[in-house]
């Protein structure tokens, strides 16, 4: 008797509560329809877990120091877990995969499932649509994140096969390194022959573009080079034309750009590289904004496949010794391993604020199908 008293009483106020909720509530549902995104661009930093995002607050140029960084702008903010469907810690494999198609699989698998069979990927999805779409990276375009939006192949290291399934697929715009994994024994490769027109020397405006013209552009056999060895404004400025070139279609556009080298700088642990690769990729997500404030239609999505390193940013010497100094922050790697902390998500524009609260990855892909797909 005593329990339902309580719960009569427990139930009285949950109503009240209930109440005081549901009219603001209702209004809300009323006055604001989710809006809807006419692109979406989604920016990966490999291996950019929180402390390598912060690092971009505390090191870098000094006259980027005068303002924040752009990850500053964002107001909708989330947490992703990574975990594969295989091992609590992923590999970027399936992290690409989780995103691309809302599938968790094992650690090396590039858009197959954990039974090896082809899942449909964002970038399939969106083109039925009409949407254009494009991948840029800083590392070879077959590695595995951007692979992982247009390939299905069972192992990341298959990459001719891997670049077999670019020709083949619906990507509109690609930028990046490797072309050398696109030619056969006799050195001729297949991208005439799939109506694509490749630069192998630098970066240029698409003038012009026909309906169905595809474009691409590979500065390097294998992977690109890094910022401490010139990359320079690469990434900042491939995703400025494709920007332009993806703008031409007739419906949206879906854009991935990667900065990929944060990983490898974790894997190294290797501070300056690092450092010198999330500034290069943080300064991109700057541009991307503020063309995103002028365009007004586009989604922009910030996230990392997973931590690499087990960064940290530590004040410097022992607590324990009494050598600790709290005016200098040393960072340090606990790993040159991925890890498998939780990753940012930050999002911009409309329908960014689907991606506030602590979900896996595979929700990224699901929040955006249910943003983009009309059903
Ligand atoms: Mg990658
Ligand atoms: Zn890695």
């Amino acid at each position: 008797m005593r329990t339902s008293k309580i719960n009569k009483g427990v139930m009285m106020a949950f109503m009240a509560i209930g109440l005081f909720l549901l009219v603001p509530l209702m209004g809300q549902v009323e006055s604001g329809k989710t809006k809807v995104p006419r692109n979406v661009i989604l920016m990966i930093g490999d291996g950019m877990g929180v402390s390598q995002l912060s690092a971009a607050y505390y090191f870098g140029e000094e006259k980027k120091k005068e303002q924040e960084p752009s990850f500053s702008r964002f107001s909708y903010i989330g947490l992703a877990r990574t975990s594969s469907g295989s091992e609590p810690v992923t590999q970027s494999p399936a992290a690409a995969t989780a995103i691309a198609t809302g599938y968790k699989t094992y650690n090396m698998a590039v858009g197959v499932d954990l039974d090896t069979v082809v899942r449909e990927n964002i970038v399939e999805l969106l083109s039925k649509q009409g949407f254009m779409t494009g991948v840029i990276a800083t590392s070879h375009i077959t590695d595995a994140t951007p692979a992982g939006f247009y390939a299905h192949q069972p192992e990341r290291y298959m990459q001719k096969e891997i670049a077999q399934d670019l020709l083949k697929s619906e990507i509109d715009f690609f930028a990046g390194g490797g072309f050398s994994y696109f030619l056969d024994t006799t050195g001729h490769n297949g991208f005439e022959e799939h109506g694509i027109q490749v630069d192998f020397s630098k970066l240029k405006k698409i003038r012009k573009p026909e309906p169905g013209e595809r474009y691409g552009f590979l500065l390097a056999a294998e992977r690109m080079p890094t910022m401490r060895e010139g990359r320079k404004d690469f990434l900042s400025k491939s995703t400025s034309i494709a920007v332009d070139f993806l703008s031409t279609g007739e419906s949206g556009y879906f854009l991935m750009v990667e900065g990929s080298q944060i990983d490898w700088a974790g894997h190294g642990n290797n501070v300056q590289y690092m450092i010198t690769e999330v500034n290069d990729f943080e300064q991109t997500v700057g541009h991307v904004l503020d063309y995103a404030d002028k365009n007004g239609e586009t989604l922009v999505i910030v996230t990392a496949d997973h931590e690499t390193g087990g960064f940290t940013l530590g004040a410097a010497g022992n607590n324990n010794d009494d050598t600790a100094d709290y005016t200098i922050i040393e960072p340090t790697f606990a790993t040159t391993n991925h890890s498998a902390a939780l990753v940012p998500v930050l999002a911009y524009g409309p329908g960014a604020e689907n991606f506030i609260g602590i979900y896996e990855n595979t929700e990224i892909f699901h929040k955006l199908v249910s943003l983009l797909i009309s059903k």
